[in-house]
């Protein structure tokens, strides 16, 4: 029997050990340090008793049962923290240490045993057989030692039941059975131990059995049911689990690692005579692919590469490569970009055919506004005759002179109704550019007072001008859009008043005084007692082709596009609009535009009234003659070959035309032409290249003749664009005569002019 006893510890310290080699090598957290704790103390214990089994007196018995009671008094509390943590039961610390507490005062005793009699009130050394036994009557620390390790035991038992009937894991569920067989194997033998129930345990420490079954049923737990494997089979478990495909590369680029989802990606990884070859070829495509930015395409999936270098304390130790698995995002992407696409190309075709149309109406208003002209002409000068006409022809030639007048004026509004709807596309296709330069502010507020005073007189309305005279006059920035906005605005107040008062004052806000390169925020307001905005209208304002109160406003002309391409232009610009309005009693737009200062020069005093206010339109007068000029005009539409004619008839000025850029060259190597008025678009040789063509002809008579651009095509920056092309100037149709005249002026060989009044 006492051999038998002996082999038992000699198989609990060898079991033991093996339990925290196994512990070492899988070591990770709390668990496995529980784990050593018990080990180490149950080994202590171990080896304690087996001296204890080979004392032959009082003293060495004692002296090895201290040494034995170092391990044992933790045996108990390591067991159950190691059970408690197994099953995901937590202890705050201060629980712990004061169990680590008690443990520590018992052990203190338990060293002074022979003096202090509480832990064994009385012992003596009686040799049982072979075993040496220690036979005692047990002092209140012992009772109460025994009470905590029973406690310990049946606090594990329940743990680990309770866990056993939750876990839904089978595996899991096996290791939990096992341990609770080893621990209420451990509790029964505390309660044979303490009641002394079989003979046996006078004998010796039956627990030291119990021990050795408790460390064989951990050893099963751990080898067949990886009790100790639980953090590294979850890591393996959640890196096989995801999308992305995992790849580790150690410091020498050899592959040291992939996830489940990498190799169903790269099956070559298996394979032993691939494998090197397939991991060359991943590093230098992952390199290029994250070095570009480009997704990593495999599979007909998308994947989106990325790189970890792996360091430990400074070093590197490797490379972490991740494949995303993208493809949803990419494809989502590339609908967008399809769809981006399909929208462009429609927005391009709508401006294309937006700009195409305001050509083509632009070549018919040409022909209409140009010969109205002429009838309006004609008709001034049948007037001034005046004397011989038969008072019935008078009247016919004055309703003439006023259906003529309305002829121009609905041209005139279809022309900037054109203008608007090229605008607006432009602006919706992003490709409205504004065209900054220095400019005065004085001749601006000028030419906005010639045009709005004479619509106001026409309405019989007041129109107040008030422009700071100290605003500096040369300013940066597009002329022509502050101009159109201003108008705009103007326009409206005109055309919602019926009585009353039109303000438009100027002011400047610089944020201090106003020097130059310095930005002045100009300030133009406008004030109308008109019909005035509803407050719930106001939303809908400045929206496209956004018309108010239509019933109301149905004899008012308007497309619904003048406030949104202002505030569109004032966004380009900078600036903004706000609008304060009273139903039935007025409005105020404010507009705030910033704008360059290029010289502190004050405009001075700029009033309404002026040159055209209240004036109708005064009779045609032409501004010069030179029978001795030859121009050639070039146009593939015959009716504006007759148009340009009948403008230029009074300058007496001598006109050839040409139909097509092919009869214009044929004419420029039979004649030289004091200047050449060129269609852009024409069939077949469009102007630029008649032109080319004729400034490159050897010896050519028109080499060095003035070459001026005439379209339809009234963009924004056409104008630049056809000087650039190489021609001098450029005319916009609907051809303005005085324009014309001015433009053939400034051309014209000045010795060939005369009768020159301006
Ligand atoms: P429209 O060509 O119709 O004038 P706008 O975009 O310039 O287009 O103006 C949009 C609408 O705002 C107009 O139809 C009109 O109902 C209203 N509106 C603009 N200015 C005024 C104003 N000064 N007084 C009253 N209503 C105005």
């Amino acid at each position: 029997m006492f051999q038998f006893v002996i082999s038992v510890l000699y198989f609990t310290i060898i079991g033991l050990f093996a339990v925290c080699i196994f512990t070492l090598t899988k070591w990770g957290g709390r668990l496995h340090a529980y784990l050593f704790f018990y080990c180490v103390a149950n080994l202590v214990y171990n080896c304690g008793y087996i001296l204890v089994m080979h004392s032959d007196n009082k003293n060495t018995y004692v002296t090895a049962l201290k040494l034995g009671y170092l391990g044992r008094v933790w045996v108990g509390l390591s067991m159950f923290l190691f059970i408690a943590e197994l099953c995901g039961v937590y202890f705050p610390v201060w629980v712990k240490t004061t169990a680590a507490i008690i443990n520590m005062v018992i052990y203190f005793f338990i060293l002074n045993l022979e003096n202090t009699h509480l832990y064994y009130k009385t012992m003596e050394f009686v040799m049982d057989g072979d075993f040496p036994t220690l036979p005692h009557s047990g002092g209140p620390l012992y009772y109460m030692f025994t009470m905590i390790n029973l406690l310990y035991s049946i606090m594990c038992l329940y743990i680990i039941f309770r866990a056993y009937i939750r876990e839904k894991n089978e595996t899991a569920k096996k290791r939990n059975l096992v341990m609770s067989i080893a621990l209420t194997l451990m509790g029964a033998s505390y309660v044979i131990y303490f009641f002394k129930i079989i003979p046996l345990a006078r004998k010796f420490d039956v627990m030291i059995i119990a021990y050795a079954i408790c460390t064989a049923f951990m050893l099963l737990a751990i080898i067949k049911y990886r009790m100790l494997d639980a953090t590294a089979a979850a890591k393996n478990y959640v890196v096989d689990e995801m999308s992305e495909g995992i790849i580790v590369f150690d410091a020498q680029d050899r592959l040291s690692y992939y996830n489940k989802p990498a190799q169903k990606l790269f099956p070559e990884l298996e394979d032993p005579d691939k494998k090197d070859d397939k991991v060359r070829e991943l590093l230098d495509d992952f390199d290029s692919a994250i070095k570009s930015g480009e997704p990593v395409r495999l599979d007909g999936k998308v994947f989106t590469p990325r790189v970890n270098p792996l360091t430990e304390e400074g070093t590197s130790i490797g490379t972490l490569y991740s494949l995303s698995d993208d493809s949803e995002h990419y494809r989502h992407m590339d609908e967008l970009r399809e769809q981006k696409r399909i929208a462009d190309d429609a927005n391009e075709a709508k401006s294309q055919f937006l700009t195409n149309m305001s050509h083509e109406i632009r070549t018919p208003i040409n022909a209409v506004l140009g010969l109205n002209e002429m009838i309006s002409r004609e008709c001034g000068k049948v007037k001034e005759l005046d004397e011989g006409l038969s008072p019935a022809v008078s009247e016919a030639l004055g309703n003439i002179g006023v259906y003529s007048g309305n002829i121009e004026n609905a041209g005139n509004n279809l022309l900037s109704i054109v203008n608007d709807i090229l605008d607006i596309s432009k602006i919706e296709a992003g490709k409205m550019e504004l065209v900054n330069a220095p400019y005065s502010l004085s001749s601006l507020l000028n030419e906005v007072n010639g045009l709005i005073a004479f619509k106001v007189a026409e309405k019989g309305l007041e129109f107040v001008m008030d422009a700071d005279e100290t605003l500096p006059d040369e300013l940066y920035g597009d002329k022509v859009r502050v101009r159109q906005i201003m108008i705009n605005i103007l326009t409206n107040a005109v055309k919602y008043t019926d009585k009353g008062t039109v303000w438009l004052t100027v002011k400047g806000r610089s944020g201090g005084f106003v020097k130059e390169g310095g930005i002045l925020n100009l300030s133009i307001m406008v004030r109308d007692t008109g019909i005035g905005i509803r407050r719930e209208d106001m939303d809908r304002l400045f929206g496209t082709f956004e018309r108010l109160e239509l019933e109301r406003n149905s004899t008012i002309e308007g497309t619904g596009l003048g406030l949104a391409i202002t505030r569109q232009l004032l966004t380009m610009m900078g600036g903004n609009i706000t609008v304060d309005s009273e139903y039935g009693e007025g409005s105020t737009f404010m507009i705030t535009i910033p704008q360059k200062v290029v010289s502190t020069e004050p405009v001075g005093d700029v009033r309404a009234g002026g040159r055209n206010a209240g004036s109708s339109k005064q009779p045609y007068r032409v501004s010069f003659t030179s029978p001795a000029s030859l121009i050639l005009v070039v146009d593939d539409t015959k009716v504006n070959l007759l148009v340009a004619k009948a403008l230029l008839r009074d300058t007496k000025i001598r006109i050839d035309t040409a139909g097509s850029g092919k009869q214009a060259i044929d004419l420029t190597k039979k004649n030289h032409y004091d200047l050449i008025l060129m269609d852009q678009r024409m069939p077949n040789m469009d102007g630029t290249e008649a032109l080319n063509n004729i400034r490159n002809q050897e010896e050519g008579l028109n080499v060095e003749t003035p070459v001026i651009c005439m379209t339809a095509d009234a963009v924004i920056g056409a104008k630049e664009r056809y000087i650039a092309e190489g021609f001098d100037d450029y005319l916009s149709k609907p051809i303005d005569s005085n324009e014309l005249e001015q433009t053939l002026l400034k051309y014209l060989p000045k010795e060939k002019i005369s009768d020159n009044d301006k």
